[in-house]
């Protein structure tokens, strides 16, 4: 029995994109958003029906976000959202997702945050102290309705109350969240027995907080709701994914459902105690296929393994993808321009079903039914194994040339940071950016053209020099200290660098959604990782001709690069990671070569990677330490090296971010007041930090005084002599009308804090 747990929303080419963000700009009717998005649904149900699938997920697609779905259903909106009652349903629904739709004014939309330790964004459910709910299913039933006239074996997929409650936000101090649970319990019966009036037999009910860490008070809520919900007549696939449940195994055991589904992949090592111990008469689902990456799977050794269990278990044994498709590109039948060499070893959403359907053949017909899909699948790995793509000795050879005298600056943080002052002769609160610049209309269109081949290189090269002179000028102006160039070359700060190295492929079509509408796409790293020539030396050292100041060099750090990519599973990550690190030490060296003094190398998913257990944190820091010391400790002393990350909730791995030993960091603090810098507190962080005064998420102009505060509320925890000031992060997507002014008021309130302490040295 095969089934999915979800399938990508955003259509084939994207097609809900361009349909949503017509409606937002009142080119489209509402009836024809809603047409559109009926014809992604049925075409996702017809492409996994004709894979071969068994059971059909329908509840999985989502105009905006499954957890904001999830929401409404429950009638669960904040308290600000109140007056939109009398709008029309997908205008209500815009709002909390968006703050703005076509009717109603402006407000403050949910909160986002990241999904697990995925690059997908869900929108955070609040719960106040008038927190109330009520359940409207209609949409989800109307879409089975609409999936059985498509003649499609539905299986609907609810987010878990408990991991609905785990994922949302307590507004008020002292609320606790699980005060909700009871209320939410009934709200979640009633689901279910609308379900069954319409005579559903099974449903999938996700849980992924099991494979986090959990307080025994979360254990003792799933007891309290599958003790309620398991007794409701309707048949329960409880589904986890995204890692082991380990210690949450006994747990999982015990709740009275009538089925299970884990994640085979990344919890493998769960999967011999659950077939040991799950009782035989309940239905085990086993997430075979790697719903997280996109290479073919090794489906003869799948089979040795699975083999076994299907003896046992026969029909209970269902087989799915270990999580839902959502992150993986939907059809890699689109990338007719990719290598065929490298696309041989690939499978997309679409060919995973397929993969997993010669997985059920076989088990349920024999391996010699499917024998020419498996020789198949054998060969490509093998082609894979053995090309000559993946393999550079002259990578490896370097690898094993790593010693620890790469990891270690010349000299402690504290004599480097003198030679540094002198060298670069900066003021006290010296001022910068992060690195980009507004990537105007004219910057994107040029980049288009030159990029589809209808610019000329040179006509290119010339736009982008007066976009880098432009942003100089600009800096020097508003009196900035240390400048940068723009990044107006950039498209995005994973592929631009990835575009230069071996060992990277891309894809014409490969998109996954990041949130909303608004979709990535991730390169694929598939061979030993090499810089062949410099990157960025070309426009860094142009930036830097153009000016006394010094221009500080960018670059993006290893952690990032794997993070938002498709990373080989041939090898470890951690070798992975130190491959693209030698990479930018060479980058790093070049550039100081060229002159340029201070180099930044930003590791904004450093975070965001992070393992969802707590075990499992000690040895992906230290390799990412590894990779970032490795990348920027070949400098001189007197060469500034600079990390950015996009926020500062770095309370519990502040000593791997000290370990890192960059001369200088900037972080995200500005919309928090200064509160995230608690984590400064209690550890004294040792050398210069740059926490961001100036939001760059909205379009408004800081001014002096409110920046000075901020930096006066930085200095009772960091010393000024090691504060520096800047905004939370790149400017790319800002105006210039709204930079301009600004980075001015940024620059008068350094001024007025130098001037303010020299008075109060000379008083
Ligand atoms: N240097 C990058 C920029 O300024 C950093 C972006 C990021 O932190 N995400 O855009
Ligand atoms: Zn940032």
């Amino acid at each position: 029995m095969t089934h999915n747990l979800g399938f990508p929303r955003i259509g084939h080419k994207r097609a809900l994109k361009f349909a949503l963000e017509k409606y937002w700009k009142d080119e489209r009717s509402a009836e024809e958003l809603v047409q559109s998005a009926a014809e992604v649904r049925a075409s996702n149900w017809r492409l996994q029906h004709e894979a071969g699938l068994d059971l059909v997920p329908v509840g999985d697609f989502s105009l905006y976000d499954h957890v904001l779905d999830t929401s409404m259903m429950l009638g669960h909106v904040p308290a600000r959202f109140k007056p939109d009652d009398e709008l029309p349903r997908l205008d209500r629904y815009f709002r909390l997702a968006r703050g703005r739709s076509r009717s109603g004014t402006p407000v403050q939309p949910a909160e986002m945050t990241k999904w697990f330790d995925t690059n997908y964004h869900y929108l955070v459910p609040e719960f106040e102290e008038s927190t109330t709910f009520s359940l409207d299913a209609s949409r989800l039933l109307s879409e089975m309705e609409e999936a059985r006239t498509g003649g499609v074996r539905a299986k609907p997929v609810v987010l878990g109350p408990v991991s609905y409650l785990f994922l949302g936000k307590a507004k008020e101090s002292g609320l606790d969240k699980l005060a909700f649970l009871e209320q939410l319990l009934d709200q979640y019966e009633k689901l279910l027995s609308q379900l069954q009036a319409h005579g559903v037999e099974w449903v999938q009910i996700d849980e992924p907080i099991l494979a986090l860490d959990l307080e025994t008070r979360w254990q003792e809520a799933f007891r309290t709701a599958y003790g309620k919900l398991g007794s409701c007549g309707i048949n329960l696939l409880l589904t986890t994914y995204f890692g082991p449940v380990r210690e949450n195994l006994p747990l999982v055991l015990e709740l009275p459902v009538a089925g299970l589904h884990l994640d085979a992949v990344r919890g493998a090592e769960d999967v011999d105690r659950i077939v040991r111990e799950y009782p035989k008469d309940r239905v085990l689902s086993l997430g075979a296929i790697d719903g997280r990456n996109i290479w073919k799977a090794d489906l003869e050794q799948i089979l040795d393994w699975l083999e076994p269990i299907y003896a046992d278990r026969g029909e209970n044994l269902w087989l799915a993808p270990s999580c839902s498709l959502l992150h993986v590109p939907v059809d890699l039948d689109l990338e007719t321009r990719m290598n065929p060499e490298i696309a041989d070893w690939l499978a997309f959403g679409k060919q995973k079903l397929i993969e997993l359907r010669v997985l059920d053949r076989a088990l349920t017909e024999g391996r010699t039914a499917v024998s020419a899909e498996l020789t198949e699948n054998r060969t490509a790995r093998e082609r894979r194994r053995s090309s000559s793509r993946i393999t550079d000795s002259a990578v490896q050879n370097r690898l094993r040339s790593i010693d620890d005298s790469m990891k270690k600056r010349q000299s402690p943080y504290p004599a480097r940071a003198k030679k540094q002052h002198q060298h670069l002769q900066l003021p006290l609160f010296p001022t910068t950016t992060i690195g980009s610049f507004p990537q105007t209309a004219e910057i994107r269109k040029a980049r288009r053209a030159y990029r589809k081949g209808d610019m000329h290189r040179e006509t290119y090269e010339q736009l982008m020099a007066g976009q880098i002179e432009h942003a100089v000028r600009q800096q020097e102006e508003a009196g900035l200290d240390v400048l940068v160039h723009g990044e107006a070359e950039r498209n995005d700060m994973v592929e631009h660098f990835g575009e230069q190295l071996s060992g990277y492929a891309f894809t014409e079509h490969g998109w996954v959604q990041s949130y909303g509408s608004r979709c990535v796409k991730p390169p694929i790293v598939f061979g030993d990782v090499s810089r062949p020539e410099p990157m960025t030396v070309k426009w860094i050292s142009y930036a830097q001709s153009l000016t006394e100041k010094p221009v500080k060099g960018m670059l993006t750090g290893p952690m990032t690069m794997m993070q938002w990519a498709f990373v080989r599973d041939d090898q470890a990550r951690s070798t992975t990671a130190r491959q693209i690190a030698l990479a930018l030490r060479d980058e790093v060296r070049d550039l100081e070569a060229a002159g340029i003094s201070v180099i930044q190398v930003d590791e904004p998913a450093m975070r965001e990677g992070l393992p969802l257990r707590r075990d499992d944190w000690p040895p992906y820091l230290s390799y990412a330490v590894e990779a970032f010391r490795i990348a920027t400790s070949s400098v001189r002393d007197e060469t500034q090296i600079h990390t950015h990350m996009c926020y500062a909730e770095f309370n519990d791995i502040i000593e791997s971010i000290a370990d890192l030993d960059a001369d200088v960091i900037t972080i995200e603090t500005s919309r928090s007041d200064m509160e995230l810098l608690e984590a400064f507190t209690d550890f004294e962080y040792p050398n210069e930090i740059g926490p961001g005064v100036y939001d760059i998420h909205s379009p408004n102009i800081p001014d002096v005084g409110t920046m000075a505060d901020l930096v006066k509320k930085a200095a009772t925890r960091i010393p000024s002599e090691r504060l520096w000031i800047n905004p939370d992060c790149g400017l790319k997507t800002r105006t210039w009308d709204e930079v301009k002014p600004s980075l001015r008021n940024m620059v008068e309130a350094a001024r007025s804090l130098r001037g303010a302490s020299e008075r109060a040295a000379a008083g």
